[in-house]
């Protein structure tokens, strides 16, 4: 099975529902941003099939799948796809799981995968190199608690400013009840 297909197949679920997260191909968006993200891609049958308009010297829209880990921009051999793949790259894609429940709308809970890392393969083609959960999202009262799952920290932030308060080793909220959540970030916040 594909790194991809087996990380959509994890039925991640939200920390605060418990149900089952919605799966999109995004590009990155900085806490502190209010940009609005560029892509927005839905995930069917384990397909991302979208339309990039570039804004490059090749100023047109293009075909682009991802799929079994094999990224294609579907384009004639006489195009320049380094241009369009370092474009694409540049935007930061990732895979973005997030909990579209109305009653966690204000916890705004995400999981997002390591930005896309690919080899080229073909003409056309990249392949993924490696895929992986990256950072576990939330917000909790007036902070914000960022999980890096590669470099196992885990980072609390100023819900109003997004400054950075805290950083430990890891926190496993997985387990914890919302009570127990709080109640954990509560103590930190007081001994920090
Ligand atoms: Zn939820």
């Amino acid at each position: 099975m594909s790194m991809l297909n087996n990380f959509l197949k994890q039925k991640n679920k939200c920390l605060f529902c418990k149900k089952n997260m919605n799966i999109i191909l995004s590009n990155f968006i900085n806490l502190s941003s209010i940009k609005k993200p560029l892509l927005r891609v839905k995930c069917k049958k384990n397909e991302f099939n979208f339309k990039l308009a570039f804004n490059t010297p090749i100023d047109k829209i293009i075909d682009v799948s991802l799929a079994k880990d094999i990224l294609t921009f579907h384009v004639d051999k006489d195009c320049n796809i380094d241009i369009l793949f370092s474009a694409f790259n540049n935007i930061y894609p990732h895979i973005e799981f997030y909990c579209s429940n109305k009653k966690c709308k204000n916890n705004a809970y995400y999981i997002y995968s390591n930005i896309f890392d690919f080899e080229k393969i073909d003409f056309n083609k990249f392949k993924l190199k490696y895929f992986e959960k990256y950072i576990e999202y939330f917000s909790i009262d007036e902070y914000c608690v960022q999980n890096d799952f590669k470099d196992k920290k885990t980072l609390i932030y100023d819900r109003s400013n997004y400054n950075l308060l805290f950083k430990s080793e890891f926190i496993d909220f997985s387990k914890m009840t919302e009570d127990r959540m709080k109640n954990k970030i509560k103590s930190i916040m007081i001994l920090s």
